[in-house]
């Protein structure tokens, strides 16, 4: 799956839109969404334009792996505290009951501090 023209993401990949970006490797792509739902929220993308986790296969599992790897330390380097006081949220919204709104495979990573909660 090559990049497709109409899609957001991978004009962010490209660069034709311009992004925050996090992280940047061979596959992967990570930048803050632009309206955060919590102090920390950035989305890794892997840079081939796969719709969703519904086309997910067995080839894009070591990617999705390394996604899951690197989540943690890249929520530390975004101002995430430490487990187990800090932490992060990761959600992938998947198809239209599953919230989804941008189709390209994106994982979303939220944290923080949120001064309204206790400790
Ligand atoms: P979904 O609902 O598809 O899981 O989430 C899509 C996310 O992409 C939303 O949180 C939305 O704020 C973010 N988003 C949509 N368009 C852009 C954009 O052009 N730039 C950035 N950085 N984020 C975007
Ligand atoms: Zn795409």
């Amino acid at each position: 799956m090559t990049a497709d023209p109409h899609c957001i993401f991978c004009k962010i990949v490209e660069g034709q839109i311009p992004s925050r970006k996090v992280y940047e490797d061979d596959e992967l792509f990570v930048f803050h969404d632009i309206h955060p739902w919590a102090p920390v929220h950035f989305l890794m993308v892997p840079k081939l334009h796969i719709p969703s986790m519904a086309q997910v296969g067995p080839e894009q599992a070591g990617l999705l792996g390394r996604m899951m790897a690197l989540a943690p330390k890249l929520a530390l380097q975004e101002g995430c505290r430490p487990y187990p006081e800090g932490g992060f949220r990761i959600v992938v919204n998947t198809g239209a009951e599953g919230g989804q709104e941008v189709h390209h495979l994106h994982v979303h990573v939220m944290g923080g501090p949120r001064p309204w909660l206790k400790g």
